[in-house]
């Protein structure tokens, strides 16, 4: 998978991208970045990338011919004559769709993105218009940025792509992870997996040693009995998703003994 970076910071990259899984994803090649500085694309004395906002008002615009530069050196056209099945041209934006795990997997299905990281007040809208299929925010607070943005998705994309992590149950099994149907919806079963997949968040994790500072990890972690710990693994995920993202309990699927547990929670 290739991802292109538009930006006026190009270095700005070699931090996030230089370690763990990102960087070994780079190495073996399964994954390759390039970053585009979007000066190079201006023809005056200062390279201005900016201009003032028409209708007045505070900062400064990214201007679009630049950018539009920028991505023809790449062959990225308008977006009316684009195939946008294999490669999508993402603006990075607070006014955009929040990015979420379902949109990671989305992305990582494709061969290609290009991210137009915007500074200032942002970038002139007919880029947005012109020529990006999405628009995505990382969370509703606004960043000086779209660098840490752009770095952010490509980090949480690339660890959804086969065979960049070492155990590509991994992805699946983790907060947000993929539906886990199994054996769910019968009374009272416990889904098949461990972990709190289903768009719920993860359970809690415990290493050695078994007390730090006068705190047992939970006595079933130690008893060795797997039926046990899985639903007690169940059971923390719905709680750690009930305590602090209860809105995505809404589109989950949940047995019987779910529904009795957090009716518990809720009783409390
Ligand atoms: N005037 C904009 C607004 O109020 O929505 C904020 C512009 S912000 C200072 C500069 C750039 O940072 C944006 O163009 C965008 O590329 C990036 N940015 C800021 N917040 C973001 C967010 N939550 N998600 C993605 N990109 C963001």
């Amino acid at each position: 998978m290739h991802f292109d970076l538009i930006t006026i910071f190009p270095n700005f990259f070699s931090g996030p991208f230089d370690h763990g899984v990102l960087r070994r994803a780079i190495q073996t090649g399964t994954v390759s970045v390039a970053s585009h500085d979007l000066r190079q694309f201006t023809h005056d004395r200062h390279r201005t990338v900016d201009d003032r906002p028409f209708g007045g008002g505070e900062g400064m615009v990214l201007k679009a011919e630049p950018i539009s530069d920028a991505l023809a050196s790449i062959h990225i056209g308008l977006k009316a004559g684009r195939d946008t099945s294999r490669e999508s041209v993402v603006l990075l934006s607070a006014q955009g769709r929040p990015f979420t795990q379902a949109v990671a997997h989305e992305l990582a299905a494709l061969d290609r993105v290009v991210f137009i990281c915007g500074r200032y007040e942002g970038v002139d809208e007919r880029v947005n218009e012109l020529y990006c299929d999405r628009e995505l925010s990382i969370g509703d607070y606004v960043l000086s940025g779209g660098e840490l943005a752009a770095a952010v998705i490509v980090d949480s994309v690339v660890r959804l792509l086969p065979g960049v992590l070492g155990n590509p149950d991994s992805a699946k099994f983790e907060s947000f992870g993929a539906e886990d149907t199994g054996n769910a919806h019968e009374p009272g079963a416990v889904p098949p997996s461990t972990h709190g997949s289903g768009g719920l968040l993860d359970y809690p994790h415990y290493t050695r040693p078994a007390e730090f500072q006068g705190v047992p990890i939970p006595d079933v972690l130690q008893g060795g009995n797997h039926e046990q710990i899985r639903r007690w693994r169940r059971q923390m995920s719905l709680e750690k998703t009930f305590r602090n993202r209860p809105e995505l309990l809404e589109g989950t699927t949940l047995s019987k003994a779910d529904q009795a547990f957090l009716r518990k929670l809720r009783e409390q």
